[in-house]
């Protein structure tokens, strides 16, 4: 008998075994359907074998459909995957054939010259049409748009039988990008890096690179140079651009156009399901050369991927927490490493992960030096509170004030940065000193004015702001404590009526469209001061910004979880670079209590290789990531003596192991998310130890009932 190993898209570690019928042919990748029980799934066949005298019955494959198979490296990567982050491959799989679950787009009415007819009475406009169109097939909307005629003019072609409709499937439809469209004239540096990048994939080996040069030194410039020469010399190769946010796609995809002469795919939650279906289907048959999209991205099912670029890659957003758990960055480079292919991670303030990576030789460290034409990186000053603090319930310290009434007087943009969305952080009752909390979830409540509501930022729950206090009844006595960026933008404007201020945020700016609206009414100098939060810190050029506030340096700093000096480093690196990138010097300013902290003062200092010396030495002694490896068991429950039962018994069962240890089960941070209980245990291993294997064997041994889930989290980033 012929077996079928088959993915499906169920929470089970293995492929499923079936029959393989007479005359039927799959191979790896091939999609199929197959029955479940009562149900009918889409699988992905993995491998087929014979076996011989078999005494379990096996259900048989129904179909081989129509849609293509997965490319086999394709495959490899999501077996790989699952492995190495213990998710189910059959849903990894269904994350590459996300795209073909949408529904197909319509095809494109458009309209083409037939060859030989020409019309009867060539008027000026006919002939504009005829010649705008030259050979292509184009939308008659399209058409008229580019001739400058009116659609009658169009029509009228028709109608004489000089242009014929075509029905154009829309898989067509992404132009190839044209590297010699509109060069940048690069530095030395740059073109340096260019060419080692290009040749990292002429190579047509795994050559993972670093590309590290301070915000605005060219790196963008750079890797898009790296693309136009990987095109030139291999016009059928594809090249995957992932970025960290969204917001940050369209300037991106707005600048390759430019550069290209061709719109890039694009491939992020933000993009309508016909698109995705149409990016899908186009990067599976070779038709799509760039695709720019975010870390979901990754599992295209990509026939020839030759580059991928990572930028932004120290980024915890690459890093996906829920559902299945990967790091975007990470995995790409494995991807690269199954493909064949280079991978390029792009970073003014690399991941201490990728610095070590570098240091070892592991990575290609390609350098650029400073910004790209005059501009100078901003000097950076530390504003000590504790000598010139801020009047009471105000943010905006004397010194920052008076930097902001300078920059605005020059007629220059102002950024003042604070990381917490909304009015106010907390609520408290004055009469009783009662915090308002959510009820399901161990968070405080935020204070957003805006829409007079009081959110949890982690699930999303709010209710309107009552007006007696829930614990005493006390009525009109709770107060906003502590500043979010309504409430900066509220002293700003109190301060500078003149000015035009605007809020940054993933409230003012949900989604793609609403970002880029801001970020282009703030590139052209109509807003004065923009009050943000990070998703403004990072990657946007601004030309006429020349000063930073950093509203609350230390907040980063009071979390304490393993990557807190890492990443507040990052942040105010990213936050402070925003300034003076053009011609005009720019100056950050950052408010703190603990000026002596050794990450503020290397920010002062511009000494990003001291922090990362001191920071990696730390890590070193504890055995921390990138010197260990650390895992995350999450368990969570509505039902808390199951809950209880199953920690206990996790903690019975781990095996003996060595140069590693376990920690816990202990009520997490957050020990209450949305009705569910939870707690944590964390692994540390030693980096040559095989963490998965342990994982593995561990998990094996309990069986988890199904009241609780189990979330396995292999390099956490979060420690909630
Ligand atoms: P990074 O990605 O390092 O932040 P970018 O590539 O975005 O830097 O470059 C910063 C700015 O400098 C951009 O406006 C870019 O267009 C410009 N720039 C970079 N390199 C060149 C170059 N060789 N010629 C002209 N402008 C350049």
């Amino acid at each position: 008998m012929r077996v079928a190993s088959v993915l499906v898209p169920l929470p089970v570690a293995e492929a499923f075994d079936y029959e393989l019928p007479d005359g039927m042919t799959v191979g790896r990748g091939t999609q199929v359907t197959v029955p479940l029980g009562p149900r009918r799934l889409r699988g992905v066949v993995t491998e087929t074998r014979e076996t011989t005298g078999s005494n379990r019955r096996l259900k048989a494959i129904e179909a081989v459909l129509d849609d293509p198979p997965l490319p086999e490296r394709t495959v490899d990567f999501i077996e790989w995957a699952a492995r190495w982050t213990l998710s189910p491959p059959g849903e990894m799989a269904q994350m590459a054939l996300k795209g073909l679950r949408n529904p197909a787009p319509r095809p494109e009415r458009r309209v083409r010259h037939l060859p030989g007819r020409d019309p009867a009475r060539p008027t000026p406009s006919r002939t504009a049409a005829l010649a705008a169109l030259g050979e292509r097939s184009l939308p008659a909307a399209d058409l008229a748009r580019a001739a400058g005629v009116s659609s009658g003019v169009i029509k009228g072609l028709l109608d004489e039988g000089v242009l014929e409709v075509v029905e154009v499937s829309a898989v067509a439809a992404f132009d190839p990008p044209r590297p010699d469209h509109a060069p940048a004239r690069l530095s030395p540096d740059q073109v340096a890096a260019a060419a080692a990048m290009a040749d990292g994939v002429a190579s047509r080996a795994f050559a993972p690179f670093l590309l590290d040069g301070v915000t605005g030194s060219g790196k963008t410039e750079a890797y898009l140079e790296a693309v136009a020469r990987t095109l030139a010399a291999e016009p059928d190769a594809q090249i995957l651009i992932l970025l960290p946010e969204i917001a940050l796609t369209q300037a991106l995809i707005e600048r390759i156009a430019a550069r290209f002469g061709a719109t890039p795919a694009e491939w992020h939650s933000g993009v309508s399901p016909p698109s995705r279906r149409k990016v899908w289907e186009a990067v599976i048959a070779g038709r799509c050369n760039l695709v720019v999209g975010a870390r979901s991205a990754l599992f295209l099912p990509f026939a020839n991927l030759r580059l991928l670029l990572v930028d932004e890659e120290h980024d915890a957003s690459f890093k996906q927490d829920e559902g299945l758990v990967y790091h975007g960055r990470d995995l790409a480079v494995v991807r690269a490493r199954i493909e064949g292919a280079a991978v390029v991670l792009a970073s003014a303030t690399p991941s201490l992960a990728t610095l070590w990576n570098a240091r070892q030789g592991r990575y290609r460290w390609l350098r650029l030096g400073a910004r790209h034409g005059t501009a100078v990186l901003p000097d950076v000053a530390l504003v000590d509170l504790r000598e010139t603090p801020p009047g009471r319930d105000q943010w905006l310290s004397p010194p920052l004030r008076k930097a902001m009434a300078e920059t605005l007087a020059r007629s220059e943009q102002v950024l003042l940065f604070l990381n917490r969305r909304g009015y106010a952080p907390v609520v408290l009752c004055r009469a009783c000193g009662h915090r308002l909390t959510a009820p399901d979830t161990d968070s405080w409540l935020v204070e957003h004015r805006y829409t007079g509501r009081l959110v949890c930022h982690l699930t999303g729950f709010s209710m309107p702001k009552p007006r007696a206090c829930p614990a005493c009844g006390a009525e009109d006595s709770l107060v906003p404590v502590g500043p979010g960026v309504e409430r900066v933008e509220e002293e700003a404007k109190s301060l500078f009526p003149e000015a035009r201020a605007a809020i940054f945020s993933s409230d003012t700016a949900p989604d793609g469209r609403t970002a880029r609206a801001l970020i282009e009414a703030m590139a052209a100098g109509e807003i004065d001061i923009l009050v943000a939060t990070q998703a403004a810190a990072k990657g946007h050029n601004f030309p006429g910004l020349t000063l930073v506030g950093v509203v609350d340096a230390d907040l980063g700093l009071r979390g304490g979880d393993l990557r807190a000096a890492e990443r507040t480093f990052q942040l105010l690196t990213q936050a402070t670079g925003r300034a003076g990138r053009a011609d005009r010097p720019g100056l950050a300013l950052l408010q703190t209590w603990t000026p002596e902290h050794p990450v503020l003062q290397a920010l002062a200092a511009g000494d990003r290789d001291a922090f990362v010396e001191a920071e990696m030495a730390e890590r070193e002694i504890a055995v921390l990531p990138p010197f260990g490896r650390l895992a995350a068991l999450v368990l969570s429950s509505e039902n808390v003596p199951a809950l209880e039962r199953t920690a206990a018994e996790l903690a019975k069962a781990i095996p003996n192991a060595e140069r590693l240890e376990v920690y816990g089960p202990a009520d997490a941070p957050l020990a209450l998310v949305r009705g569910r209980r939870r707690k944590r245990l964390l692994v540390r291993a030693d980096r040559d130890v095989d963490l998965q294997g342990f994982l593995r064997a561990w998990l094996a041994r309990v069986k988890v009932t199904a009241s609780v889930r189990l979330t396995v989290d292999v390099d956490p980033y979060s420690f909630l």
